[in-house]
């Protein structure tokens, strides 16, 4: 299955809405909910040592759909989301990951908008 299936596979699999702020504020809430999860799987199996891996598994395939909706309601396309995210990030750490490079003043989202 490649991500363009994947996405229209989510499609079918998730609930209608009668606005599209209802709809993306569902995915938006519901991302955070599995990533979540996700956080409680770790934390149970490293520090209750209570073994969570399917739970993190699970929640991390949780975590994707709603990616995977919040991509579909801007009609994004993963693979361009995922290779943007690879370009920034090579952007960023040419030659690897590094301490320095991740070192950064402040993260401006909207660097655009704030010039205004
Ligand atoms: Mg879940």
């Amino acid at each position: 299955m490649n991500l363009k299936e994947y996405q229209e596979l989510c499609r079918k699999t998730a609930k209608k809405f009668e606005t599209r702020e209802k709809e993306i504020l569902t995915w938006g809430l519901g991302i955070t909910g599995e990533a979540g999860d996700v956080a409680s799987c770790i934390k149970k199996t490293f520090a209750h040592d209570n073994n969570q891996e399917a739970g993190i598994k699970e929640n991390i395939g949780d975590t994707l759909w709603y990616a995977a909706m919040i991509c579909n309601f801007f009609n994004w396309d993963m693979d361009n989301v995922l290779e943007e995210n690879i370009k920034k990030l090579e952007g960023r750490y040419p030659k690897g990951f590094t301490i320095e490079n991740a070192k950064r003043k402040m993260i401006d989202w909207n660097e655009n908008e704030l010039k205004k």
